[in-house]
């Protein structure tokens, strides 16, 4: 396909995206600038990402660290995205990836959050978190369970860190039913939490390409869409 044609397409995806997550959004009463759309870009290159960017995307999410600083850092690879990191990260990669200051939705252990404390107070910045749940209790799926969660915001925040939130993931064999109720819980969980900890944590990151319009019902502030962007595209997509 033509760069050209690659472009309308990118743009004609995003387009129709914004008008579904604008839809859901009313449909619950909320307003539309209450959900962002976070543009996953780990199917594609610099080059269709930067396209997404000029179709007016500018939050990006990476699951892999080592792809999201080498797009950050390819020539002419525009400076004005705000990153989102969105799939397990390894404590060695913490270091370089503060570089560029992403929201971390993915942070699944108190050893990880810890390491990210303690780089953010070298840097002498403060880095903003995602607590990751893990709501449906898959095994294959990361995140803590919402005991963890709960026992670690029992203890003070690390220095270095401003948690703001919670992620999740709805199990993979979970019915359209099953998915509102995980959702739901992820809220109720939050609820919970900023009851117990006198916190706000405003963000609730979740929906995906299949089950967004579940998840902003359940009051979802940030959705995750990658598939969707690229249809078209993506051989086997
Ligand atoms: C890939 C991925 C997404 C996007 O999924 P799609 O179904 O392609 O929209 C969202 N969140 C996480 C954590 C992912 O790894």
């Amino acid at each position: 396909m033509e760069d050209l044609n690659i472009l309308e397409r990118i743009q004609d995806n995003w387009g129709l995206v914004r008008e579904e997550v604008a839809a859901a959004t009313a449909a619950s009463g909320r307003t539309p600038d209450e959900v962002t759309v976070i543009g996953v870009t780990k199917y594609v290159d610099a080059a269709y990402t930067a396209m997404l960017i000029q179709a007016g995307c500018v939050d990006l999410g990476e699951n892999r660290p080592q792809v999201l600083w080498s797009k950050a850092e390819s020539p002419g690879f525009p400076s004005n995205i705000r990153w989102h990191m969105i799939g397990h990260l390894q404590t060695n990669k913490v270091r370089r990836l503060l570089r560029y200051q992403p929201l971390i939705h993915s942070v699944d252990s108190e050893r990880l959050l810890g390491v990210i404390a303690k780089e953010s107070v070298a840097r002498e910045v403060k880095t903003r978190v995602l607590l990751e749940v893990n709501i449906s209790g898959d095994a294959e799926k990361t995140g803590m369970s919402a005991t963890q969660l709960e026992e670690l915001m029992q203890q003070p925040i690390p220095e270095g860190i401003e948690v703001v939130g919670l992620m999740a993931m709805a199990g993979l064999a979970a019915d359209s039913g099953q998915i509102q109720r995980q959702f739901d819980a992820v809220r109720e969980l939050r609820d919970h939490l900023v009851t117990a900890s006198g916190l706000a944590l405003p963000e609730l990151s979740m929906g995906m390409s299949g089950d967004f319009q579940q998840a902003i019902r359940a009051g979802a502030t940030m959705v995750r869409i990658g598939s969707r962007l690229f249809e078209g595209l993506l051989g086997g997509h």
